[in-house]
């Protein structure tokens, strides 16, 4: 009896070391994933609906990148959304920057203001985007950038409330450099089109280093400040950079929108260096896309282009597939990170770092 019994042990415990460690295309549905980094700008459901059946949760972030109108509008479309689907959309809040009496106390409390209506709706975090380092100057002409004493009442206020920061602050690498050695092509469509973002064609501006060195001293000044950078922090050419940042602030993540390219680029050369950085950050970095949709698509169009390009996500993060991307030249093969490590990635991050109640 006792020998039997072992004997079950031992078999079970065969079988369970056999379980394996990987997810596979087929396990896509069935994991509850959350997208960290998406813009929906529309009151039609269509990205909605498309989430739902795809087993995502979304959080969406506004942006001031125009006018205060369309930061009005976006928080009423967000509003909307987390109404209709409680638990399963989220959204980030932001304030329009209004240069108007910079610097002084009066600005500081008009802007608080703003930003408490614009998180009384339940946001999850407060939106900081590039325009704060590449467009806002002062009165000179010089350019506000996010480590000036003048933003500290607003920094401390978003701590008061218990929220973290989603800063999208400079800009990928290859926005100083020219279009033709740039090495992804998502960026040198997206630079062609806003050259006014093309810091190459733009010498006067703060460099790069001027931007991450912003960034960096505006973390070691609010060493509290929860704090997660879109689009891999502006770091997403090197994972060895990114690292030392993550080691630097243990309260810093950061999201993947609109980078997930340049981990790729980066797996087609190294991708042990990759995935071991996938595994080591594994608590530091959530899944995002930076899709969006407007008013004005069709819902098979969202429909389409959302879950195609979750599942090649999906495909590169959970398999060893041999992969190749439309953003550039050459073959690459997926991570096949470990359950728990894509399940962190997928959601159990997000769900930390943001605070989710998630249903
Ligand atoms: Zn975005």
């Amino acid at each position: 009896m006792k020998t039997c019994t072992i004997f079950f042990i031992i078999v079970l415990l065969a079988f369970t070391g056999c379980q394996p460690n990987y997810y596979t295309s087929k396990d896509y549905q069935s994991v509850l994933k959350i997208d960290s980094h998406v813009h929906i700008d529309s009151d039609k459901g269509f990205f909605e609906d498309q989430a739902m059946q795809d087993n995502f949760r979304l959080i969406t972030l506004n942006v001031d990148h125009s006018d205060s109108a369309s930061v009005k509008q976006q928080l009423d479309r967000a509003l909307i959304s987390i109404k209709k689907y409680p638990g399963k959309v989220f959204y980030g809040a932001t304030f329009y920057f209004d240069t108007t009496g910079w610097g002084t106390e009066a600005w500081s409390r008009k802007a608080i203001s703003h930003l408490n209506i614009s998180i009384s709706g339940g946001a999850v975090s407060v939106k900081l985007w590039k325009n704060i380092g590449m467009t806002e100057r002062d009165k000179n002409g010089k350019f506000i950038m996010i480590d000036d004493p003048a933003l500290k009442p607003i920094i401390d206020f978003i701590i008061s409330k218990n929220l973290p920061i989603t800063g999208h602050l400079g800009e990928p690498r290859n926005c100083w450099l020219p279009l033709s050695e740039m090495t992804v092509s998502s960026d040198s469509s997206y630079f062609a089109e806003n050259p006014r973002y093309h810091m190459f064609l733009h010498p006067e501006y703060p460099s790069y280093e001027n931007q991450i060195n912003a960034r960096d001293l505006l973390l070691e000044l609010h060493p509290d400040l929860k704090f997660i950078g879109c689009h891999l922090g502006s770091l997403e050419w090197n994972v060895d950079e990114l690292a030392k940042r993550l080691d630097r602030f243990p309260n810093m993540a950061v999201d993947m929108a609109a980078r997930i390219c340049h981990l790729q680029y980066q797996s087609a050369k190294d991708r042990e260096r990759v995935r071991n950085f996938c595994i080591k950050y594994q608590d530091r970095l959530l899944y995002g896309t930076d899709l969006s949709s407007n008013e004005s698509d069709d819902r098979e169009k969202v429909s389409s282009w959302v879950h195609e390009t979750w599942l090649d996500d999906w495909k590169y993060f959970t398999t060893k597939d041999k992969m190749t991307s439309d953003k550039f030249r050459g073959t690459f093969e997926g991570l096949q990170l470990p359950k728990e490590v894509v399940r962190k990635i997928y959601g159990e991050n997000a769900i930390r770092w943001y605070k989710l109640n998630v249903k």
